[in-house]
């Protein structure tokens, strides 16, 4: 075996994003002031019709994936269209590349969900992906994360690119924290905030069960890892080292990203355009 020291730098689990559309990569940003109807007939509907195309599909593709590598997330949903060539191009490049992209189907969202279909959801153990960058731009609503977490239903995170504006889990994680602070209050204090080591939680371990042992450094899980060099963030005073991974999901960037790892690979940077 071989050992790397990374001297000062932070190694934490690679991020799990368990819902992205990659076909919707090129939309990044775009129309997020508009309702979910207008949003997807003005953006979505059009772009994702462009895929019947294999050239077009592969220009985005590879940029996607490089963009994904670079954002520190080595374990994907991805979703795709319905045109077969441009969708077995994506599965292909996700296998050069070394990141992990599974192309399947996962419940997305539950924003609005009654005590029954919570009581369902824990029954099936339906595994949700949160998405608050999507859910606080097409207006849905937020999640009530808390009480799902409570009920034992298995959740992770995810970017829900392009209703969500950015490939970051880093974006998701902070987000998630926001949201789940206004949650607390609207709940009349009762729903307790999400903590930073909770949310982490579900970035990793718990979007990793997705798909299997994943997401930890515990025994017997596959290594998935970032190593992060934080010395760029304004470090003044001795931190500890949940302090410190506060500090890079809330002021870092794929910037302080120095290498990322899948199932004990080192992946380097995907050939792009
Ligand atoms: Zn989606």
């Amino acid at each position: 075996m071989q050992l790397i020291d990374h001297g000062n730098s932070l190694i934490i689990p690679g991020f799990v994003d368990l819902h992205l559309h990659a076909p919707q990569f090129a939309n990044l940003g775009l129309g997020l002031d508009k309702e979910l109807m207008q949003w997807l007939e003005t953006y979505t509907f059009p772009e994702e019709s462009k895929y019947s195309n294999i050239d077009y599909a592969r220009k985005v593709y590879l940029t996607f994936i490089r963009e994904l590598w670079k954002v520190g997330t080595t374990r994907a949903c991805v979703f795709a269209t319905l045109h077969k060539n441009a969708t077995k191009l994506l599965i292909d490049l996700f296998d050069q590349s070394g990141l992990f992209g599974e192309v399947p189907t996962v419940m997305a969202n539950c924003v609005l969900v009654d005590e029954e279909e919570i009581e369902l959801m824990a029954r099936k153990k339906v595994f949700v992906a949160h998405s608050p960058n999507s859910n606080c731009n097409l207006s849905s609503g937020i999640a009530p994360i808390r009480r799902l977490i409570t009920r034992g239903i298995p959740v992770g995170l995810a970017t829900d690119v392009s209703a969500g504006h950015s490939l970051s889990m880093n974006s998701v994680l902070v987000n998630a924290s926001q949201v789940s602070n206004i949650k607390w209050l609207e709940s009349g204090r009762v729903d307790k905030p999400l903590s930073t080591a909770e949310l982490f939680y579900l970035a990793t371990k718990a979007g990793g069960q997705f798909f299997g042992k994943v997401g930890s450094f515990e025994e017997n899980y596959e290594f998935d890892a970032l190593v992060i060099d934080d010395s760029s963030l304004s470090i003044f005073k001795t931190l500890t080292i949940e302090e410190r991974l506060q500090k890079f999901i809330y002021t870092g960037d794929d910037r302080n990203i120095k290498e990322r790892y899948v199932a004990g690979k080192k992946i380097e940077e995907p050939k792009c355009c």
